[in-house]
């Protein structure tokens, strides 16, 4: 699952919201609310690569090129992150569990 709950294996939110969800950020699963982030090491491996196209997309020299380039990287880099880079609970989480019911 793309972004699958690793603690109760429901959708924890929105893919958009996982897409917008940087190495540093993290949000609660909306079924057991788990405070979850994306694995950092594979967000950043997956980020920079398309941060040094954005760069070196400075150096093309045709405007309308420059621009195809970094949108195409720009939807690459939201699929791929989408598909590899996995959700995992961070530490400073208030779980519940989901099968204990509302306290
Ligand atoms: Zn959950």
């Amino acid at each position: 699952m793309l972004n699958g709950c690793p603690h109760c294996g429901q959708t924890a939110f929105p893919l958009w919201r996982k897409l917008l969800l940087g190495p540093a950020a993290s949000a609660k699963c909306r079924h057991c609310g788990t405070r979850l982030g994306v694995h950092k090491r594979k967000a950043w491996a997956v980020m920079l690569p398309a941060i040094l196209v954005i760069i070196g997309a400075n150096w093309v020299p045709d405007t309308s090129i420059a621009v195809a380039i970094l949108l195409l990287d720009v939807i690459v880099l939201f699929v791929v992150y989408a598909v590899r880079v996995p959700l995992e609970t961070r530490g400073d989480s208030t779980q519940r569990d989901p099968t204990q019911g509302n306290p």
